[in-house]
């Protein structure tokens, strides 16, 4: 692994609102940040290979916590329709013809699109896992894989599941230098009954992950989690036990009452926020500032490519998430740009649990590094460089992305494998996967 000096740019370690070094440096070496600050100060890296960041903000991996990597593979095939018979008549019919090639390849296109618009770390729901596994560890990517479990189809099918689950963790876990670890997914508790809630908490245990989970995304789900169980979706898993003393990473909660809110924050459970599928589903509005408020950790997630349609939270969901969050409670001053970019990095690194090794450039961390080019127009003048990382910044700016000390991005083009391939063959599968 080679020795990097970042040096000349706008170096925005999210370790504080006032730590921001123009003509900072930051400096890797072996996988691992040494130094991200003041250019006085930097110590010497002999051999090092340098960067020229001048014109560009240099600041830490932004984290995906909510994905459907794969499902980039049925993008824009079935927009503009209801969540549930979305789910029902057009994604899970397509989902059943999916091969495992079809998943590596539309997991390796997520992973591509997802490292050009700067994020380097993602949490994802899918099945199977191997395949999710072999597309983080070919395209150079951080990836946590949540094997997706469903309860439909009797126990044993459920049993199957988990039993795949635990096979992969065995293959996978800890692999590619430690890019690629494990969550239990069970995928929501309208499609996983109490007893199979129960048998991943189970594996969690075994395994020593934590839990991702669906909860509260429409109305509707909470609406008939209260005529099933009299209580809300988040209060009858709070009930069933899973969030006690297991690190628990909910998507959505989006109608998340004020008990629930309280049941996140005292359990600690991390929220995925992923307001450009809530809105396009028309799922509702995320209380983010009141859970934020309230100690609950927010990071953003894009959901699939098949409700988002991008995977991006640069100039997606970072800033339509804040607009949102303003709208919501009528008052711009709730939410700020800050607030956006923390939740984009330090504050999602958190929700994951993984804030000891990445979200933040600090010595001893993962260099997990992403540089913007601020010499565009839209991103002229630089009064607050927060302002223009969340609400004026592109996908397309990114021109550098840093994975594990590893260059696997740059100026438009994957290092690590072919990005024409990756785009060629998800058209194959595409094609095979709607006809019908
Ligand atoms: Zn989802």
């Amino acid at each position: 692994m080679e020795r990097l000096m970042i040096e000349g740019g706008t170096v925005v370690p999210m370790t504080g609102q006032s730590d921001v070094y123009p003509n900072g440096v930051v400096l890797v070496d072996a996988g691992r940040i040494v130094y991200a600050g003041p250019r006085e100060g930097a110590p010497d890296l002999p051999g090092a290979r340098r960067i020229d960041a001048s014109g560009k903000i240099v600041m830490p991996g932004i984290v995906n916590t909510h994905c459907h990597a794969a499902m980039t593979l049925l993008r824009g095939y079935a927009d503009d329709m209801r969540l549930m018979e979305w789910l029902q008549t057009r994604i899970w019919p397509a989902e059943a013809r999916m091969t495992p090639d079809d998943v590596y390849w539309g997991t390796a296109l997520a992973a591509y699109e997802m490292l050009s618009g700067g994020i380097t770390t993602f949490l994802d729901m899918y099945f199977p896992a191997d395949p999710v596994a072999r597309a983080i560890q070919d395209t150079g990517i951080r990836g946590i894989v949540a094997r997706g479990i469903i309860g439909v189809g009797g126990p044993s099918a459920a049993l199957s599941r988990l039993d795949e689950s635990r096979e992969a963790f065995h293959r996978w876990n800890g692999k590619a230098g430690g890019r690629i670890t494990f969550m239990v997914g069970p995928h929501a508790p309208y499609t996983c009954p109490p007893d199979t809630l129960l048998a991943c908490a189970e594996l969690a245990d075994e395994l020593g992950v934590g839990i991702h989970i669906h909860l509260s995304e429409t109305r509707e789900e909470v609406e008939e989690a209260r005529r099933q169980w009299g209580k809300t979706p988040i209060r009858h898993v709070y009930d069933l036990g899973l969030m006690k003393g297991r690190h628990v990473v909910a998507a959505h909660c989006v109608h998340a009452d004020d008990d629930d809110i309280a049941i996140l924050a005292e359990t600690g459970t991390g929220v995925c926020h992923c307001p450009v599928s809530n809105l396009k589903l028309a799922s509702g509005r995320t209380p983010v500032a009141k859970m934020r408020r309230r100690g609950v950790a927010v990071g953003f997630g894009t959901d699939g490519a098949s409700s988002e349609n991008t995977l991006h939270i640069l100039g997606s969901e970072m800033r339509i998430g804040a607009i949102q969050a303003k709208e919501l409670e009528g008052d711009p001053a709730v939410f700020t740009a800050w607030d956006a970019v923390t939740m984009a990095t330090i504050e999602a690194a958190r929700v994951l649990g993984m804030e000891a090794e990445i979200g933040s450039l600090e010595p001893g961390k993962k260099a997990d590094i992403i540089l913007i080019d601020t010499e565009r127009p839209h991103l002229t003048p630089n009064h607050d460089v927060f302002s223009l990382i969340a609400y004026s910044a592109l996908p397309s700016d990114v021109v550098m992305t840093i994975v594990d000390g590893r260059i696997v991005y740059e100026n438009g083009r994957l290092t690590t494998m072919d990005g024409r391939e990756i785009m060629a063959r998800v058209r194959e599968a595409a094609a095979r996967l709607v006809r019908s």
